[in-house]
């Protein structure tokens, strides 16, 4: 019996769990979701609506009562090949990853209300098929019985020094001190919001990937999902 299962990757921020899930995704025909992506959608709505002051504070009350009106989907990009981020119908994928947006993702993320549209959503994402999704609280809240979880951590210096380089690719003006600081910040407010804070479930493989060449990730995660899928097949079939 060909039997389908949960994945989530979580970790901190610009540690390759995306590239990573979504590679996997790509290998063993899954869909893949950047979990990020929509609340980094939902911070590029505060900004553009003006709920975000020059000063950083958020305008909670207007944002919790357009809440319902922020559509976000996926559609597949033709000439990558990848699943782009669109905001009420808008292609914001370039969008979503400048600074600006990295700058105040994290204290939009760590709304209850936003968790609370956010997570119900990605719950619905699910189906009958497989699905990959990255993020910082899949194998904690979002999928907690998924049967494949993954922690990914790598030092903040190597995480800074990994989007340095692909905001320079991309063209974008940003200093590699700026990025470190983006990084530590978020990783700060990440694992210290009183809801849903980043952690390694209990359950999940680690994976530290300082010294790991891409290939060598990409290979120990289709491992892990080859040895994962086993057990999760062996166990479907002592239940029968
Ligand atoms: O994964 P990425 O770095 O693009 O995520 C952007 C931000 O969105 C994170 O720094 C975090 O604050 C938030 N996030 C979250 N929960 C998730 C995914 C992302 O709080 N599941």
């Amino acid at each position: 019996m060909s039997k389908f299962i949960t994945i989530a990757v979580d970790g901190y921020s610009s540690s390759g769990k995306s590239s990573m899930a979504k590679e996997l995704a790509r290998a063993i025909g899954y869909n893949y979701i950047d979990s990020g992506a929509m609340y980094r959608a939902v911070a590029l709505y505060c900004l553009n609506k003006g709920y975000i002051a020059g000063d950083g504070v958020i305008d909670t009350a207007a944002l919790e009562s357009d809440i319902d009106n922020i559509a976000i989907t996926f559609s597949l990009n033709p000439a990558t090949g990848r699943s782009d981020t669109c905001l009420n119908g808008e292609n914001v994928e370039s969008e979503i990853r400048s600074m600006r947006v990295s700058n105040c993702v994290s204290e939009v993320a760590a709304l209850p209300f936003v968790r609370r549209a956010l997570v119900k959503q990605q719950q619905a994402m699910r189906g009958r098929s497989g699905i990959v999704m990255d993020g910082r609280d899949i194998g904690t809240v979002v999928f907690p019985d998924a049967e494949m979880k993954v922690f990914v951590n790598a030092s903040a210096r190597v995480r800074a020094e990994r989007r340095h380089k692909e905001l320079i690719a991309k063209g974008q003006q940003v200093s590699f001190d700026e990025v470190l600081r983006n990084v530590e910040e978020r990783d700060r407010l990440d694992t210290t919001r009183a809801d849903s804070p980043l952690r390694c479930a209990d359950d999940a493989e680690v994976l530290n990937n300082d010294n790991m060449t891409i290939e060598e990730q990409n290979r120990w995660m289709l491992d892990t999902f080859h040895r994962k899928l086993a057990e999760a097949t062996a166990a479907a079939d002592a239940q029968r």
